[in-house]
Formats: C-alpha cells, structure tokens, sequence
C-alpha cells in the first residue's frame, strides 16, 4: 500500500481511502445549495478537468499536488483558479 503526505495537512493518505465518486457528487451537491458560492458552467468545469487531466501535479487522477484539493471539487467553483497561475491552465485561451 503507497501513502503519500498531502501538502495541505499533516496527515498521511492511503491510496486506499481515496473519495469516491458518491462523496464527490455528495460535496458538489452541497455547493450548488450555499448561495454565497458561484459555480462554473458545464463547459467551464469539463475544460478545467481537461486542463487537470494532462497535468503532471494531478495526484491518482483526483487530487492537485500544487494546492492539495479534491480538482473535482475545486473546479466546480468560480472564483478557484489554478495554483499555477503563471500558467493560467484554468483559463480558456
Ligand atoms: S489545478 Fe492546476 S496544478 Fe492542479 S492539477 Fe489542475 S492544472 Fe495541475
């Protein structure tokens, strides 16, 4: 079994507790329901995701090395960016 220290805690990681689809949905669900939060289009989150995919700080396919966040989660919300925003991988050209 790997673990891997995530950057934004202090706990180590299992790659064997990783979130499941039904949590992710789960979290993003509850976003969609807190009114202080804008979230991105459909187009928007699928681009992120896309951007994410062919990153080499995308960690077991969900999480980002650069910030530590679930990118599922992360992408959904609006005023989120991507932490290398020299690069501005989150921004459609
Ligand atoms: S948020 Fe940025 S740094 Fe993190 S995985 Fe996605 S593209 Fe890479």
């Amino acid at each position: 079994m790997m673990e891997v220290k995530c950057k934004s805690c202090s706990e180590n990681i299992s790659t064997h507790t990783q979130i499941s689809e039904q949590q992710i949905n789960e979290a993003i669900d509850k976003l969609t329901k807190i009114k202080k939060i804008r979230l991105v289009d459909d187009s928007t989150y699928e681009y992120r995701l896309s951007q994410c995919r062919d990153c080499k700080y995308l960690e077991f396919g969900v999480t980002c090395l650069q910030c530590g966040c679930f990118i599922r989660i992360r992408a959904k919300l609006a005023d989120a960016g991507c932490p290398l925003s020299k690069r501005k991988r989150w921004s459609p050209i």
